[in-house]
């Protein structure tokens, strides 16, 4: 680091820094991280000082935390976005955005591998109680508990609208779900993908309804729904079958009304 006095300073707050991100990882157990308050810079060290560590420093190419992005990201599975599951992680976002929490700006527990979708949407919005508190990778094992449902909208075309399950057991879970859903605008991110995948599988979903009717193929539908289930029980994919399974008007021909318009 070039900037001696720099240097000085942020040595000076280095145990601050620590009791930040020690704070960060007990309160984001709970789902309590609300009651962190935002703040600007951290005694002698300002706001742009903290953010321009994680900016240049991390991020950028020849820095020497770029080693530790890179592995955030690469080390998700075939770098599905863990807050969608439905975009490529590119980036890292900041949980608390370090615009209002500088302190964080290069705790680990703070950065999650994100897709330009979910980055876009979520921008600097925060939750003022536990039930907005979106759920957190590091911390909440979304698979616990079936969330995710979805309602066949008849049409032309028609309208997958993916919702939080009713029938979700976990009054808590329910309510974060909802927050994460609204967060990053699942449900019209889950929408638009459901029907590019109907799209797609139209002429195969033609010749199963051709050979075997209604019947055949709701059948397939819900073996797609299970094969999903079976890895990620709260996927778009799942649902989505799942529901497709169960409505016998898309069963019946409804899924002709999902149209491509290249
Ligand atoms: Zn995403």
């Amino acid at each position: 680091m070039k900037n001696k006095d720099l240097k000085v300073r942020l040595v000076g707050i280095a145990s601050r820094i620590k009791e930040c991100a020690d704070e960060y990882d007990r309160l984001a157990g709970v789902a309590q991280l609300h009651r962190i308050l935002a703040h600007t810079g951290i005694a002698s060290v300002t706001k742009k000082e903290l953010m321009a560590i994680y900016d240049v420093r991390m991020v950028g190419q020849d820095g020497p935390g770029r080693g530790v992005y890179n592995t955030l990201i690469d080390r998700v599975l075939n770098r599905d976005c863990p807050l969608c599951d439905a975009g490529v992680a590119t980036t890292l976002d900041h949980h608390l955005p370090k615009s209002k929490f500088p302190s964080l700006s290069v705790a680990p527990y703070n950065l999650v591998p994100a897709c330009p979708w979910c980055q876009r949407e979520k921008l600097a919005k925060l939750p003022q109680n536990s039930s907005e508190e979106c759920f957190h990778p590091y911390y909440d094992d979304v698979e616990a508990v079936e969330w995710l449902d979805c309602i066949v909208l008849q049409g032309s075309p028609g309208v997958i609208k993916f919702i939080v399950s009713e029938r979700c057991c976990d009054q808590s879970v329910m309510e974060r779900a909802k927050s994460h859903m609204k967060t990053f605008n699942l449900g019209r991110l889950y929408s638009l993908r459901a029907a590019s995948q109907i799209t797609g599988s139209r002429a195969h979903f033609a010749k199963v309804y051709d050979k075997g009717g209604a019947a055949a193929l709701s059948a397939h539908l819900l073996e797609v729904s299970k094969s999903w289930y079976s890895i990620h029980k709260n996927s778009w994919q799942a649902a989505m079958h799942r529901a497709a399974s169960e409505s016998d008007w898309f069963c019946n021909g409804g899924f002709n009304e999902w149209k491509s318009y290249r």
